[in-house]
């Protein structure tokens, strides 16, 4: 399903998509006074469930699992996808699930309603696979939204994330997050060690995000030793490795502190 994916590369697309980036839905209202790093999986894989957990496992580490619910169970380039029972391991874990729609669907393009309506699915379906757990974190497939979904999707989510690189902090979209991609380049790697080492003096709200973490990984998936060196890197920076939902909290406590 994600294979056969090709975004939009039209003018008025990349126009739309600018568009949609400045307009801010729901601003972060506090800046962080340190740092918070969100690693994250999307879709999301058996690989990221087991092996992607166990790395954040073995520095204490939370993450955020984004699950699409109508792959649950199959097999595609990314590898098996998670059923039920990833859910509650990662739950049991401390972890966090998040929402990724049902069908996988270009939120830029599909109707308002259609998305708002995969969506409802994606968190029933959630329920009906054992995950009573309230989901408040949501990623956007491919990254697309529109101006109008983002305000819609203020009162149903905390935090929604997309996929344009950058660090967070106060007026920040929370309903288009950014956050650093790691897939198979080299480059997307550095990128976010950068960005994690800039984090260590400048405090801010990163997300790290892939699909298959496997020595033989998909175009959009890393291998091992590549998340645990930017997972160890970030830990000896100082900042807390959390879930989405405990920087949140975190970053709005501050201004009480
Ligand atoms: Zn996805």
């Amino acid at each position: 399903m994600i294979t056969a994916y090709e975004p939009d590369r039209s003018i008025p697309a990349k126009i739309r998509r600018r568009l949609t980036r400045w307009s801010v839905a729901h601003p972060l209202d506090h800046a962080p006074r340190k740092s918070y790093i969100c690693f994250t999986f999307d879709d999301f894989p058996k690989s990221a469930a087991d092996t992607g957990a166990e790395i954040l496992d073995e520095v204490g580490a939370k993450g955020c699992f984004y699950a699409c619910t109508g792959m649950s169970g199959e097999r595609h380039a990314i590898g098996e996808l998670f059923e039920p029972e990833d859910l509650a391991a990662l739950t049991r874990a401390s972890h966090e699930i998040g929402a990724h729609t049902e069908t996988h669907l270009d939120c830029a393009r599909a109707g308002n309603d259609d998305v708002l309506a995969d969506i409802d699915t994606n968190l029933r379906r959630l329920i009906d696979m054992g995950h009573d757990t309230p989901v408040t974190q949501f990623a956007w497939p491919y990254g697309e939204t529109n101006r109008s979904l983002k305000s819609r999707l203020a009162g149903r989510f905390d935090v929604a994330r997309g996929v344009l690189a950058g660090t967070n902090g106060k007026g920040s979209d929370m309903m288009q997050l950014s956050a650093y991609e790691l897939d198979e380049t080299e480059t997307s790697t550095a990128r976010a060690a950068a960005a994690i080492e800039h984090a260590a003096s400048n405090p801010g709200w990163l997300f790290i995000f892939t699909h298959d973490v496997r020595e033989k990984h998909s175009s959009w998936g890393t291998t091992p030793a590549a998340l645990r060196k930017l997972v160890r890197l970030a830990r000896d920076t100082g900042a807390e490795l959390v879930t989405p939902s405990m920087a949140l909290t975190r970053i709005r406590d501050t201004i009480h502190a």
